[in-house]
Protein backbone atom coordinates (compact mmCIF):
# COMPACT_ATOMS: atom_id res chain seq x y z
CA UNK A 1 0.00 0.00 0.00
CA UNK A 2 1.39 3.37 -0.64
CA UNK A 3 2.21 5.78 1.72
CA UNK A 4 -0.27 9.31 1.62
CA UNK A 5 0.88 12.52 1.77
CA UNK A 6 -1.42 14.92 3.50
CA UNK A 7 -4.23 16.18 1.37
CA UNK A 8 -4.11 19.90 -0.42
CA UNK A 9 -7.52 20.84 -1.69
CA UNK A 10 -5.67 20.72 -4.95
CA UNK A 11 -4.16 17.35 -4.59
CA UNK A 12 -7.43 15.98 -3.84
CA UNK A 13 -8.98 17.87 -6.89
CA UNK A 14 -6.15 16.79 -9.00
CA UNK A 15 -6.87 13.12 -8.25
CA UNK A 16 -11.06 13.97 -8.59
CA UNK A 17 -10.11 14.81 -11.87
CA UNK A 18 -7.36 12.02 -13.33
CA UNK A 19 -5.50 9.37 -10.73
CA UNK A 20 -3.10 8.93 -13.54
CA UNK A 21 -2.11 12.70 -13.42
CA UNK A 22 -2.04 13.01 -9.79
CA UNK A 23 0.24 10.02 -9.72
CA UNK A 24 2.60 12.42 -12.56
CA UNK A 25 2.15 15.04 -10.11
CA UNK A 26 2.80 13.79 -6.70
CA UNK A 27 4.63 10.46 -6.53
CA UNK A 28 6.54 11.12 -10.12
CA UNK A 29 7.09 14.40 -9.50
CA UNK A 30 6.77 15.43 -13.02
CA UNK A 31 7.53 19.03 -13.42
CA UNK A 32 4.55 21.28 -15.47
CA UNK A 33 5.10 23.44 -18.00
CA UNK A 34 4.89 27.34 -16.14
CA UNK A 35 1.71 29.04 -17.38
CA UNK A 36 1.21 33.25 -17.58
CA UNK A 37 -2.22 33.06 -15.17
CA UNK A 38 -0.80 30.75 -12.70
CA UNK A 39 2.56 33.05 -12.97
CA UNK A 40 -0.06 35.93 -12.59
CA UNK A 41 -2.47 34.92 -9.47
CA UNK A 42 1.20 34.15 -7.46
CA UNK A 43 2.33 37.53 -8.04
CA UNK A 44 -0.87 39.27 -6.85
CA UNK A 45 -1.36 37.00 -4.22
CA UNK A 46 2.23 37.77 -3.07
CA UNK A 47 1.84 41.25 -3.27
CA UNK A 48 -1.31 41.18 -1.28
CA UNK A 49 0.40 39.22 1.50
CA UNK A 50 3.33 41.89 1.62
CA UNK A 51 0.76 44.56 1.51
CA UNK A 52 -1.61 42.83 4.64
CA UNK A 53 1.44 41.41 6.62
CA UNK A 54 2.65 44.50 8.60
CA UNK A 55 -1.33 44.41 9.79
CA UNK A 56 -1.50 41.58 11.27
CA UNK A 57 -2.06 41.53 14.88
CA UNK A 58 1.43 40.06 16.18
CA UNK A 59 -0.21 38.73 18.92
CA UNK A 60 -3.13 37.18 17.83
CA UNK A 61 -0.26 34.50 16.02
CA UNK A 62 0.02 30.90 17.22
CA UNK A 63 2.81 30.99 19.57
CA UNK A 64 4.47 27.31 18.22
CA UNK A 65 3.88 25.59 15.26
CA UNK A 66 1.96 22.79 17.23
CA UNK A 67 -0.01 25.26 19.64
CA UNK A 68 -3.29 25.61 19.29
CA UNK A 69 -3.87 29.80 18.70
CA UNK A 70 -4.85 31.22 22.35
CA UNK A 71 -4.77 34.80 22.28
CA UNK A 72 -8.13 35.57 20.24
CA UNK A 73 -9.91 33.95 23.90
CA UNK A 74 -8.10 37.22 25.60
CA UNK A 75 -9.04 39.59 22.87
CA UNK A 76 -13.02 39.62 23.68
CA UNK A 77 -15.11 42.80 24.09
CA UNK A 78 -14.20 44.50 27.14
CA UNK A 79 -10.48 43.65 27.56
CA UNK A 80 -7.68 45.41 26.61
CA UNK A 81 -8.20 45.71 23.38
CA UNK A 82 -6.29 44.59 20.66
CA UNK A 83 -2.77 44.82 19.94
CA UNK A 84 -2.49 48.42 17.48
CA UNK A 85 -1.71 46.50 14.03
CA UNK A 86 1.25 48.45 11.76
CA UNK A 87 1.28 50.84 9.27
CA UNK A 88 -0.61 50.37 5.75
CA UNK A 89 1.49 50.87 2.43
CA UNK A 90 0.72 53.46 0.18
CA UNK A 91 -0.72 52.39 -2.98
CA UNK A 92 2.91 53.45 -5.14
CA UNK A 93 4.61 51.45 -2.16
CA UNK A 94 2.05 48.37 -3.41
CA UNK A 95 2.44 48.90 -6.56
CA UNK A 96 6.46 48.69 -5.91
CA UNK A 97 6.20 45.92 -4.42
CA UNK A 98 3.92 44.91 -7.52
CA UNK A 99 7.22 45.78 -9.73
CA UNK A 100 9.41 43.92 -7.76
CA UNK A 101 7.65 40.70 -8.02
CA UNK A 102 6.25 40.62 -11.31
CA UNK A 103 7.59 37.55 -13.08
CA UNK A 104 7.44 36.98 -16.95
CA UNK A 105 7.19 33.13 -16.80
CA UNK A 106 4.79 31.11 -18.71
CA UNK A 107 3.25 33.95 -20.81
CA UNK A 108 2.73 32.79 -24.54
CA UNK A 109 3.75 36.49 -25.76
CA UNK A 110 5.06 40.01 -24.55
CA UNK A 111 1.78 41.52 -25.71
CA UNK A 112 -0.12 38.80 -23.54
CA UNK A 113 2.46 39.09 -20.27
CA UNK A 114 1.60 43.22 -20.62
CA UNK A 115 -2.30 42.68 -20.86
CA UNK A 116 -1.72 40.91 -17.68
CA UNK A 117 0.10 43.00 -16.19
CA UNK A 118 -1.75 45.88 -16.95
CA UNK A 119 -4.55 44.38 -15.48
CA UNK A 120 -2.73 43.27 -12.15
CA UNK A 121 -2.37 46.82 -11.35
CA UNK A 122 -5.73 47.80 -12.28
CA UNK A 123 -6.95 44.62 -9.60
CA UNK A 124 -4.65 45.77 -7.25
CA UNK A 125 -5.48 49.58 -6.42
CA UNK A 126 -9.00 48.74 -7.05
CA UNK A 127 -8.41 46.50 -3.79
CA UNK A 128 -6.40 48.71 -2.07
CA UNK A 129 -9.34 51.10 -2.40
CA UNK A 130 -11.61 48.32 -1.08
CA UNK A 131 -9.26 47.51 2.04
CA UNK A 132 -9.10 50.68 2.74
CA UNK A 133 -12.62 51.86 3.31
CA UNK A 134 -13.48 47.82 5.40
CA UNK A 135 -10.21 48.12 7.25
CA UNK A 136 -10.27 44.15 7.64
CA UNK A 137 -8.49 42.83 11.03
CA UNK A 138 -6.18 39.81 9.86
CA UNK A 139 -4.60 37.86 11.93
CA UNK A 140 -2.88 36.01 9.37
CA UNK A 141 -1.79 35.60 5.97
CA UNK A 142 -0.69 32.98 3.51
CA UNK A 143 -0.96 31.00 6.49
CA UNK A 144 0.17 26.64 6.31
CA UNK A 145 -2.20 24.82 8.49
CA UNK A 146 -2.49 21.22 8.80
CA UNK A 147 -4.18 18.78 10.72
CA UNK A 148 -5.83 14.89 10.47
CA UNK A 149 -9.34 15.30 9.95
CA UNK A 150 -10.61 12.06 11.72
CA UNK A 151 -7.96 10.27 10.34
CA UNK A 152 -7.13 11.84 7.20
CA UNK A 153 -3.97 14.30 6.83
CA UNK A 154 -4.96 17.16 5.05
CA UNK A 155 -2.94 20.98 4.58
CA UNK A 156 -3.81 24.23 3.33
CA UNK A 157 -2.37 27.66 2.53
CA UNK A 158 -4.99 30.01 3.47
CA UNK A 159 -4.29 33.66 1.97
CA UNK A 160 -6.41 35.74 4.70
CA UNK A 161 -8.11 34.79 8.37
CA UNK A 162 -9.49 38.07 9.80
CA UNK A 163 -11.28 38.37 13.14
CA UNK A 164 -14.91 39.16 12.82
CA UNK A 165 -16.40 41.87 15.26
CA UNK A 166 -18.15 39.11 17.07
CA UNK A 167 -14.88 38.14 17.91
CA UNK A 168 -14.47 35.15 15.22
CA UNK A 169 -12.96 34.36 12.46
CA UNK A 170 -13.03 34.67 8.83
CA UNK A 171 -11.44 33.21 6.22
CA UNK A 172 -10.28 34.74 3.14
CA UNK A 173 -9.50 33.45 -0.18
CA UNK A 174 -8.49 35.65 -3.41
CA UNK A 175 -9.30 34.63 -6.41
CA UNK A 176 -7.74 36.12 -9.85
CA UNK A 177 -9.07 34.05 -12.25
CA UNK A 178 -12.60 33.09 -13.90
CA UNK A 179 -15.96 34.60 -12.89
CA UNK A 180 -17.34 33.54 -9.70
CA UNK A 181 -21.05 33.67 -8.28
CA UNK A 182 -22.21 33.09 -4.89
CA UNK A 183 -22.77 29.32 -5.62
CA UNK A 184 -18.99 28.88 -5.69
CA UNK A 185 -18.86 30.24 -2.76
CA UNK A 186 -21.09 28.41 -1.10
CA UNK A 187 -20.04 25.03 -2.77
CA UNK A 188 -16.71 25.28 -2.44
CA UNK A 189 -14.73 22.35 -1.03
CA UNK A 190 -11.65 24.63 -0.62
CA UNK A 191 -12.88 26.73 1.39
CA UNK A 192 -14.68 23.95 3.32
CA UNK A 193 -11.24 22.22 3.84
CA UNK A 194 -10.02 25.69 4.99
CA UNK A 195 -12.64 25.80 7.86
CA UNK A 196 -11.62 22.49 9.14
CA UNK A 197 -8.10 23.41 9.15
CA UNK A 198 -8.87 26.90 11.17
CA UNK A 199 -11.30 25.09 13.25
CA UNK A 200 -8.35 22.63 14.72
CA UNK A 201 -5.97 25.15 14.82
CA UNK A 202 -7.46 28.25 16.16
CA UNK A 203 -9.72 28.06 19.52
CA UNK A 204 -12.57 30.81 18.52
CA UNK A 205 -14.99 29.86 16.13
CA UNK A 206 -15.31 30.76 12.23
CA UNK A 207 -17.91 32.64 11.93
CA UNK A 208 -17.86 33.08 7.77
CA UNK A 209 -15.85 31.72 4.47
CA UNK A 210 -15.18 34.77 2.12
CA UNK A 211 -14.35 34.61 -1.53
CA UNK A 212 -12.41 37.91 -2.99
CA UNK A 213 -13.19 37.30 -6.52
CA UNK A 214 -10.52 40.08 -7.20
CA UNK A 215 -11.84 41.22 -11.06
CA UNK A 216 -15.40 41.86 -10.16
CA UNK A 217 -15.84 42.87 -6.00
CA UNK A 218 -17.76 43.05 -3.78
CA UNK A 219 -16.71 39.75 -1.82
CA UNK A 220 -19.00 36.18 -2.11
CA UNK A 221 -19.80 35.99 1.97
CA UNK A 222 -21.10 33.07 3.26
CA UNK A 223 -21.84 31.25 6.77
CA UNK A 224 -19.68 28.52 7.54
CA UNK A 225 -20.26 24.91 6.61
CA UNK A 226 -23.04 22.77 8.77
CA UNK A 227 -21.69 19.55 9.73
CA UNK A 228 -23.54 17.48 7.30
CA UNK A 229 -21.75 19.45 4.56
CA UNK A 230 -18.13 19.11 6.28
CA UNK A 231 -19.26 15.09 6.96
CA UNK A 232 -19.73 15.00 2.86
CA UNK A 233 -16.33 16.67 1.84
CA UNK A 234 -14.75 14.15 4.79
CA UNK A 235 -16.31 11.20 2.81
CA UNK A 236 -14.96 12.86 -0.63
CA UNK A 237 -11.58 12.86 0.92
CA UNK A 238 -11.79 9.57 2.16
CA UNK A 239 -12.70 8.38 -1.16
CA UNK A 240 -9.63 9.76 -2.45
CA UNK A 241 -7.14 8.73 0.45
CA UNK A 242 -8.44 5.00 -0.54
CA UNK A 243 -7.78 5.56 -4.15
CA UNK A 244 -3.85 6.50 -3.47
CA UNK A 245 -3.60 4.02 -0.83
CA UNK A 246 -4.46 1.01 -3.54
CA UNK A 247 -2.56 2.82 -6.09
CA UNK A 248 -5.24 3.17 -8.08
CA UNK A 249 -3.73 5.31 -10.67
CA UNK A 250 -6.35 5.01 -13.72
CA UNK A 251 -5.87 7.84 -16.70
CA UNK A 252 -9.55 9.34 -16.60
CA UNK A 253 -9.86 11.17 -19.89
CA UNK A 254 -11.93 14.74 -20.51
CA UNK A 255 -11.86 18.20 -20.94
CA UNK A 256 -9.25 18.48 -18.69
CA UNK A 257 -6.93 16.89 -20.88
CA UNK A 258 -6.82 19.63 -22.52
CA UNK A 259 -4.49 21.20 -19.83
CA UNK A 260 -2.80 18.43 -18.82
CA UNK A 261 1.49 18.45 -19.90
CA UNK A 262 1.46 14.45 -19.85
CA UNK A 263 -0.75 13.56 -22.95
CA UNK A 264 2.53 12.36 -23.95
CA UNK A 265 2.98 10.02 -21.20
CA UNK A 266 -0.68 9.18 -21.20
CA UNK A 267 -2.11 5.56 -22.24
CA UNK A 268 -5.40 7.44 -23.79
CA UNK A 269 -3.13 9.56 -25.90
CA UNK A 270 -1.00 7.01 -27.07
CA UNK A 271 -0.33 7.16 -30.79
CA UNK A 272 -0.82 4.34 -33.22
CA UNK A 273 2.50 3.07 -34.85
CA UNK A 274 2.98 4.45 -38.16
CA UNK A 275 3.22 0.89 -40.02
CA UNK A 276 -0.18 0.42 -38.17
CA UNK A 277 -1.71 4.02 -39.57
CA UNK A 278 -3.13 3.12 -43.09
CA UNK A 279 -4.39 -0.12 -42.09
CA UNK A 280 -6.31 1.30 -38.64
CA UNK A 281 -7.25 4.72 -40.65
CA UNK A 282 -9.36 2.58 -43.37
CA UNK A 283 -10.81 0.65 -40.34
CA UNK A 284 -12.35 4.17 -38.77
CA UNK A 285 -13.27 5.35 -41.73
CA UNK A 286 -15.37 1.80 -42.58
CA UNK A 287 -16.77 2.10 -39.03
CA UNK A 288 -17.77 5.39 -39.67
CA UNK A 289 -19.57 4.67 -42.87
CA UNK A 290 -21.34 1.58 -41.29
CA UNK A 291 -22.52 3.78 -38.57
CA UNK A 292 -23.89 6.38 -40.85
CA UNK A 293 -25.72 3.43 -42.65
CA UNK A 294 -27.20 1.99 -39.67
CA UNK A 295 -28.98 5.48 -38.58
CA UNK A 296 -30.47 5.63 -41.86
CA UNK A 297 -31.44 2.25 -41.94
CA UNK A 298 -33.13 2.24 -38.79
CA UNK A 299 -35.49 5.33 -40.01
CA UNK A 300 -36.19 3.64 -43.10
CA UNK A 301 -36.85 0.22 -40.72
CA UNK A 302 -39.47 1.87 -38.73
CA UNK A 303 -40.86 3.96 -41.42
CA UNK A 304 -41.72 0.62 -43.42
CA UNK A 305 -42.80 -1.22 -40.24
CA UNK A 306 -45.42 1.95 -39.40
CA UNK A 307 -46.98 1.32 -43.32
CA UNK A 308 -47.07 -2.39 -43.08
CA UNK A 309 -49.44 -1.88 -40.01
CA UNK A 310 -51.24 0.65 -41.37
CA UNK A 311 -51.99 -1.25 -44.36
CA UNK A 312 -53.07 -4.51 -42.15
CA UNK A 313 -54.49 -2.65 -39.37
CA UNK A 314 -56.96 -1.65 -42.29
CA UNK A 315 -57.23 -5.05 -44.45
CA UNK A 316 -57.84 -6.61 -40.61
CA UNK A 317 -54.72 -9.41 -41.27
CA UNK A 318 -52.11 -10.31 -39.47
CA UNK A 319 -49.78 -12.25 -42.00
CA UNK A 320 -48.74 -10.50 -44.96
CA UNK A 321 -46.47 -12.56 -47.48
CA UNK A 322 -43.56 -11.29 -49.37
CA UNK A 323 -41.36 -13.18 -52.26
CA UNK A 324 -39.19 -15.00 -49.70
CA UNK A 325 -40.50 -14.49 -46.07
CA UNK A 326 -43.98 -14.08 -44.89
CA UNK A 327 -44.32 -10.94 -42.28
CA UNK A 328 -46.30 -11.79 -39.02
CA UNK A 329 -47.92 -9.34 -37.32
CA UNK A 330 -47.81 -9.64 -33.26
CA UNK A 331 -48.93 -7.48 -30.37
CA UNK A 332 -47.78 -7.18 -26.88
CA UNK A 333 -49.76 -6.23 -24.06
CA UNK A 334 -48.60 -4.71 -20.57
CA UNK A 335 -50.72 -3.32 -18.25
CA UNK A 336 -49.51 0.04 -16.55
CA UNK A 337 -50.62 1.54 -12.73
CA UNK A 338 -50.52 4.54 -11.30
CA UNK A 339 -49.55 4.53 -7.94
CA UNK A 340 -51.73 6.60 -6.78
CA UNK A 341 -55.19 5.20 -7.06
CA UNK A 342 -53.58 1.67 -5.96
CA UNK A 343 -51.75 2.89 -2.44
CA UNK A 344 -55.35 3.78 -0.40
CA UNK A 345 -56.35 0.10 -1.79
CA UNK A 346 -53.51 -1.55 -0.58
CA UNK A 347 -53.39 0.00 2.78
CA UNK A 348 -56.71 -0.52 4.02
CA UNK A 349 -55.85 -4.21 2.99
CA UNK A 350 -52.78 -3.70 5.20
CA UNK A 351 -50.80 -4.56 2.13
CA UNK A 352 -48.79 -1.64 1.29
CA UNK A 353 -45.66 -3.20 1.56
CA UNK A 354 -46.22 -4.48 -1.71
CA UNK A 355 -45.31 -1.85 -3.53
CA UNK A 356 -42.71 -0.52 -1.54
CA UNK A 357 -40.48 0.80 -4.28
CA UNK A 358 -43.02 1.91 -5.92
CA UNK A 359 -42.80 0.88 -9.19
CA UNK A 360 -45.47 -0.32 -11.34
CA UNK A 361 -44.19 -3.64 -11.72
CA UNK A 362 -45.31 -4.53 -8.29
CA UNK A 363 -48.50 -3.95 -8.71
CA UNK A 364 -48.03 -6.04 -11.62
CA UNK A 365 -46.93 -8.46 -9.58
CA UNK A 366 -49.63 -8.48 -6.85
CA UNK A 367 -52.36 -8.71 -9.40
CA UNK A 368 -51.13 -11.87 -10.74
CA UNK A 369 -50.35 -13.30 -6.96
CA UNK A 370 -53.19 -15.97 -6.11
CA UNK A 371 -52.42 -15.46 -2.22
CA UNK A 372 -53.86 -12.15 -2.53
CA UNK A 373 -57.90 -11.84 -1.70
CA UNK A 374 -59.19 -11.93 -5.53
CA UNK A 375 -61.92 -8.88 -4.73
CA UNK A 376 -58.78 -6.59 -3.77
CA UNK A 377 -56.99 -7.96 -7.19
CA UNK A 378 -59.56 -7.07 -9.40
CA UNK A 379 -60.00 -3.55 -7.86
CA UNK A 380 -56.03 -2.70 -8.47
CA UNK A 381 -56.50 -4.27 -12.02
CA UNK A 382 -59.04 -1.67 -12.71
CA UNK A 383 -56.87 0.92 -11.64
CA UNK A 384 -54.48 -0.03 -14.52
CA UNK A 385 -54.23 0.45 -18.18
CA UNK A 386 -53.51 -1.77 -21.14
CA UNK A 387 -51.20 -1.07 -23.63
CA UNK A 388 -50.50 -2.77 -26.70
CA UNK A 389 -47.33 -2.85 -28.41
CA UNK A 390 -47.26 -4.13 -32.20
CA UNK A 391 -44.50 -5.24 -33.56
CA UNK A 392 -43.04 -7.79 -36.79
CA UNK A 393 -41.29 -10.77 -37.38
CA UNK A 394 -40.21 -12.49 -40.28
CA UNK A 395 -41.23 -16.54 -40.98
CA UNK A 396 -39.76 -18.26 -43.77
CA UNK A 397 -42.54 -18.41 -46.38
CA UNK A 398 -42.23 -22.27 -46.88
CA UNK A 399 -43.66 -22.21 -43.58
CA UNK A 400 -46.73 -21.14 -45.34
CA UNK A 401 -46.97 -23.12 -48.19
S1 LIG B 1 -3.97 13.39 -20.59
FE1 LIG B 1 -5.94 13.32 -19.53
S2 LIG B 1 -6.21 11.17 -18.96
FE2 LIG B 1 -4.05 11.45 -19.46
S3 LIG B 1 -3.04 11.90 -17.51
FE3 LIG B 1 -3.55 13.84 -18.44
S4 LIG B 1 -5.55 14.38 -17.58
FE4 LIG B 1 -5.22 12.20 -17.23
Amino acid sequence: MAAVPALSYSSYRTYQECPLRWRFLYVDRLPEAPRGYFTFGRVVHSVLEELIAPLVVPSARRAGQNDRQRTLDEWHPGHAGPPTPGRWMTAEEMLLAYDRAWSSEGYVSAEEESRYRALGRELLLRYYDFLVRERPIPVAVEEHLETRWDGIPVHGYIDRIDRTPAGGLEIVDYKTSRDLSNDDARDSDQLSLYQVLVESNYAAPVHGLTLYHLRSLPPLRVAPREPAALAGLHDRLGTVLDGIRAEAFEPTPGRHCNRCDFRDRCPEFRTVPVTEGERLRQLVDRFEALRAEEGRLEAELRRTAEELHRAAETLGVHRVPGSHSVAVRRREEAWQYSLDPVRPLLEQSGLSARVASGTPEEVRRLVRDPSVDPELRRKVAETGARRVKWFWELEDASSDS
